[in-house]
């Protein structure tokens, strides 16, 4: 299990690891994806360590709220009226980073359902 010591986008969040940071506040951080799948692909993420949105939801439940409301200020920032939000929850379906992250993903077309 990933603890905030050795979480790699805690250290993002705290400068100690460059990141292409597009948005900051309080609560939450916003980077291009270092292998974006789209022209924007952009992670919200809280400050505040937790494994998966869930863990977030259960730990603080206005901060999925804050991401999402993140997330719209970059697609916006971006010039996207459509866009996709992911939240991938366990290696299952691919998360591969265990800390909370919210995927902003856009300016292209995409199909559904995802693969
Ligand atoms: P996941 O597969 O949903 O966990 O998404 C993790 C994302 O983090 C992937 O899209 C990776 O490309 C991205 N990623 C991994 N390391 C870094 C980094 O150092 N900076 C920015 N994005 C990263």
């Amino acid at each position: 299990m990933t603890t905030a010591e050795d979480c790699l986008f805690c250290q993002i969040v705290a400068g100690e690891i460059p990141g292409d940071v597009v948005l900051s506040t309080d609560r939450v951080v916003a980077f291009r994806d270092v292998a974006p799948v789209a022209p924007t692909h952009v992670l919200v993420v809280p400050r505040e360590h937790a494994s998966d949105a869930a863990a977030t939801a259960a730990a603080d439940t206005a901060l999925v709220g804050d991401l999402v409301a993140a997330a719209a200020e970059v697609a916006a920032a971006d010039g996207l009226d459509d866009y996709r939000l992911v939240f991938n929850t366990g290696a299952g379906v691919g998360q591969s980073v265990f800390h909370t992250h919210l995927h902003v993903l856009g300016g292209r077309a995409m199909t559904w359902p995802p693969g």
